[in-house]
């Protein structure tokens, strides 16, 4: 299958490419199943990553990074998909570090980047409730000034990485009586190492079953008040809505190269698999629905690209990042679900990859925003 190819990959990213694919096969892909049954990746991998350079490789050189751009990340999700690997929830932790990049204060910059590029800090992101995810306005997590500390109640759930978070943002209103303008970001520093803070159940999870996902709790956790992210109270909501088309193109490039994953391996199959004497391949159902599927595929690339090399020159609008979000992840439940069918029984099969491509797809259309939140969002455009 011919892929189209990307404008933006050059040979140092093919070089870098050839080393990620590596590292996946020795740190990751032998350890999944293990981790998929206790539900959470080996911390050592994070560090591991920090020194073979696949962690804030985006992230200027001054704070540790590796200096390259969202290419270099793109790159990093593709293998990850190619490998169907979601235990690993390094977008996440990516999301994370440029939260920082993007509304730390320099001091905090200085402070938090260098340790989330080398993996002694895990990053994670505390926004749904137990009753609010969507309407991010509504959270009830409070954070009350006392004195040089806030104080934080309230819980939070689903959240990715929460089992090894060294650097949890939490999103908390300040200021109850306000909607968008009460919220504000702060950061807990190893929180499991605080009084105040305790961890739920991993939750047991569709698919993605090696990726932690847990529940946060927070009762009279202390946290400085230096570690208000930013200058200033009441800025989350827009730090969010500058921070979420990264988010959403993140999910998105991961969903493209999952779905064609899922073709490779359908096309391997359906090449082989006989039925009535002739090849799956042979059939013109299967070679209609393929070539639509692989026309599909195509379009979807392109579109990646152009919102990546927009992402790039820091012209990614919020509209744009919400179509390839709901768009990809959608044609990637398509694809998966149609590629499945081909595998007949064997495709419901866990030791067959496209039966877990399959069950870590689902939920690509819910978690960054659920898809309706983008057409939404898209809506608002055409108003
Ligand atoms: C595996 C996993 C990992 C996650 N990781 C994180 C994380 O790291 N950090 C974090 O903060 N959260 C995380 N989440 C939470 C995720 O972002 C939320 O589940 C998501 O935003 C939806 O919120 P909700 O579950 O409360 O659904 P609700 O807000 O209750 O919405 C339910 C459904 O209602 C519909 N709906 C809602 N609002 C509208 C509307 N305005 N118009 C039309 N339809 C609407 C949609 O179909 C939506 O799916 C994760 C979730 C999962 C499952």
């Amino acid at each position: 299958m011919k892929k189209s190819d990307s404008s933006w990959m050059d040979e140092e990213l093919a070089l870098f490419r050839d080393n990620v694919r590596k590292f996946i096969a020795t740190e990751i892909t032998p350890f999944e199943e293990q981790w998929d049954e206790r539900q959470y990746v080996d911390r050592a991998l994070w560090t591991k990553a920090g020194t073979a350079g696949l962690l804030g490789t985006d992230v200027p050189e001054e704070y540790g990074g590796a200096g390259g751009t969202f290419a270099h990340e793109a790159v990093i999700l593709q293998e990850q998909a190619r490998a169907g690997n979601t235990s690993w929830a390094k977008g996440v932790h990516e999301i994370v570090t440029h939260y920082i990049v993007g509304c730390g204060t320099p001091e905090q910059k200085k402070r938090w980047l260098p340790k989330l590029v080398s993996g002694e800090m895990v990053g994670a992101i505390a926004m749904t409730e137990p009753g609010t995810g969507s309407d991010l306005q509504a959270v009830r997590t409070r954070a009350e000034r006392d004195g040089d500390s806030y104080l934080i109640n309230g819980s939070k759930t689903f959240i990715s990485n929460g089992h090894h978070a060294g650097l949890l943002i939490i999103v908390c209103k300040t200021d109850p009586a306000s909607a968008a303008k009460g919220i504000s970001l702060i950061v807990a520093e190893h929180p499991t190492t605080l009084p105040g803070f305790k961890r739920g159940r991993l939750l047991h999870k569709i698919g993605q079953k090696g990726q932690d996902t847990a529940e946060l709790f927070f009762e009279n956790l202390r946290v400085p008040a230096e570690n208000l992210l930013g200058e200033r109270e009441g800025q989350g909501f827009y730090q969010l809505m500058n921070q979420l088309p990264r988010e959403r193109l993140i999910i998105a490039i991961g969903a493209i190269a999952a779905a064609e994953a899922a073709l490779e391996h359908t096309l391997a199959y359906v090449r082989e698999r006989k039925a009535f004497g002739k090849r799956l391949l042979e059939f013109q159902n299967t070679r209609f629905r393929l070539a639509e599927r692989h026309t599909e595929l195509t379009l979807g690339r392109v579109f990646i690209d152009h919102c990546l090399q927009r992402l790039i020159d820091g012209q990614l609008d919020a509209a744009t990042a919400s179509m390839a979000k709901w768009w990809c992840t959608q044609k990637q439940c398509e694809i998966v679900d149609e590629c499945l069918q081909f595998f007949g029984g064997y495709g419901y099969m866990l030791e067959y990859p496209i039966a877990r491509l399959y069950a870590d797809a689902r939920v690509q259309k819910i978690y960054g925003g659920a898809n309706e939140i983008m057409k939404e969002l898209i809506a608002r455009t055409l108003d």
